[in-house]
């Protein structure tokens, strides 16, 4: 045949598991990274790139997790501090009767 025919070059990719265990990628390779042929998918930058879309995304994930337990948490507390209060408020006002009915005991006991 004559030289221009091209050269069908298949993807170096070996992580492919089977049944059997680990072969090769099986789509023929269509670009050249560093001396390595390799198809679309197994294509190391493309890879790369697909890799750091997905960190991204799980790392936002994770973010938006960790806010929304923060805030659970934060709302646990103040649903606990609000009856804390309405304990202190009630306290308060028991604590002014006793004050109040001293007060008038001692005015009663001044004026005899
Ligand atoms: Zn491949």
């Amino acid at each position: 045949m004559s030289a221009t025919t091209p050269t069908r070059h298949q993807c170096c990719h070996t992580k492919h598991f089977t049944g059997g265990g680990c072969r090769g990628c099986c789509v023929p390779a269509k670009l050249e990274r560093g001396g390595k042929w390799y198809c679309g998918t197994h294509d190391p930058v493309k890879k790369a790139a697909r890799d750091a879309k997905r960190d991204e995304r799980w790392d936002r994930e994770t973010t938006v997790r960790e806010l929304r337990w923060s805030a659970e948490s934060l709302t646990l507390n103040l649903v606990e501090l609000a009856a804390h209060q309405e304990l202190n408020l009630t306290l308060q006002k028991i604590a002014r009767g006793i004050i109040a009915r001293r007060a008038e005991a001692d005015e009663l006991e001044r004026q005899r």
